[in-house]
């Protein structure tokens, strides 16, 4: 049997046991039945983010972003398209800095657009300024094998 990776719901925040390889097969949650992966970031305030954070067995990546921020919205759909890529290996999230600025704060998030990368609750990656997707992909990638 392989090992199961655990998977924060991205609808109602149960945390799934997924056998790793069936990560692939469009799993959902045990609870509400929604799917686990839909290909696009997942929208967290700063309880959830937390919640994300400590029971997910799959990277976290998260795009730290503000709706006065230019780069921030050149980037939104860049971000879209590496979730795409990127699940169901990690799961992408966006956090907005005005709606949870103590949580920035407490990240030392000075500038953004900012990705940061957390793999078994800690943060071990992140980097500032828009980047294409093919970019984000490749970056979170290299970043989570080290991890
Ligand atoms: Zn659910």
């Amino acid at each position: 049997m392989p090992e199961p990776v655990q998977v924060v719901c991205p609808h109602c925040d149960t945390i799934n046991r997924v056998p790793a390889n069936r990560l692939t097969d469009v799993p959902r949650c045990g609870e509400c039945r929604g799917p686990l992966f839909e290909g696009r970031p997942v929208p967290l305030s700063e309880a959830r983010f937390r919640r994300h954070l400590s029971h997910s067995g799959i990277p976290l990546l998260v795009d730290f972003w503000a709706s006065w921020c230019g780069p921030c919205r050149t980037m939104a759909p860049e971000f879209e398209a590496a979730a795409r890529a990127l699940e169901p290996r990690m799961r992408l999230a966006k956090l907005s800095t005005e709606e949870a600025p103590g949580l920035a704060a407490e990240l030392r998030i000075s500038g953004i657009p900012m990705l940061s990368l957390f793999a078994g609750g800690q943060e071990v990656a992140r980097r500032a300024g828009a980047m294409p997707a093919r970019q984000i992909v490749e970056w979170a990638s290299r970043a989570s094998a080290g991890a």
